[in-house]
């Protein structure tokens, strides 16, 4: 198993420009395949669960240079301990969870990492912001100084075919550049975290710098 987790990680490797940051998405994987990925290299991982993210790390706290990700929807009753062990949230979806995220984190003392989810295309399997909602709140975010706002994060809805999936891609980075064009002294548009196992090659056309691939690496997950 762990041969061919390391073999699939150098494959995608020689695949991504140097710029793009491969994120190891560990949902559902044992500790011992992600020990597998961290000895081939990767120091990026993402979760979707708080409290399976928890016992996980608690049994990798050896892997000290290692820097967690978390990409799940987030309720707020789990914000605390999201910002507590991860250092990215990709998945702030509405402007109430930014302004707690930056609420607790200005208590603690931390700055996290956070992308904006959004959804170029309406989809109600998915949260986030729509473009419109988000233009809307970029004043209030913009107050949120205890957070860093990195970037934007999209995952398009099911059953686009290619030439739809590279639309989306697209114009979440034209809405990046629109929003860096505006010159906010608290929200940052250098990061689009974009690109799963089957979109990833669309994703890094259309301009991504992380690429959150789960089952390319690790094989299917049993559900
Ligand atoms: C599961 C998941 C991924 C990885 O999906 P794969 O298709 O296994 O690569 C990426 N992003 C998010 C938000 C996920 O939930």
């Amino acid at each position: 198993m762990s041969s061919s987790i390391s073999s699939n990680i150098a494959a995608i490797k020689s695949q991504l420009p140097p710029s793009v940051r491969l994120i190891a998405v560990t949902k559902t994987v044992p500790v011992e395949a992600i020990r597998a990925a961290y000895a081939a290299g990767i120091r990026d991982f993402a979760e979707n669960r708080i409290q399976e993210a928890l016992s996980k790390q608690a049994q990798l706290q050896d892997l000290s240079d290692v820097t967690w990700h978390f990409i799940g929807h987030l309720q707020s009753n789990k914000a605390k301990k999201a910002i507590e062990h991860f250092q990215w949230i990709h998945s702030v979806d509405n402007l109430k969870l930014a302004q707690r995220l930056n609420q607790l984190a200005q208590q603690l003392g931390i700055t996290p990492q956070i992308c904006l989810q959004v959804k170029i295309l309406a989809d109600p399997h998915k949260s986030g912001w729509s473009i419109s909602q988000l233009l809307a709140d970029l004043p209030a975010l913009n107050h949120c100084k205890s957070l860093q706002i990195q970037g934007l994060m999209t995952i398009p809805p099911l059953g686009l075919n290619d030439s739809e999936t590279l639309d989306v891609f697209n114009c979440t980075r034209k809405l990046a550049t629109e929003i860096q064009s505006q010159h906010w002294s608290h929200i940052h548009m250098q990061e689009l975290s974009m690109g799963m196992s089957f979109d990833y090659k669309l994703a890094i056309q259309g301009g991504a710098t992380m690429v959150r691939l789960g089952t390319i690496l690790f094989g299917e997950r049993s559900k």
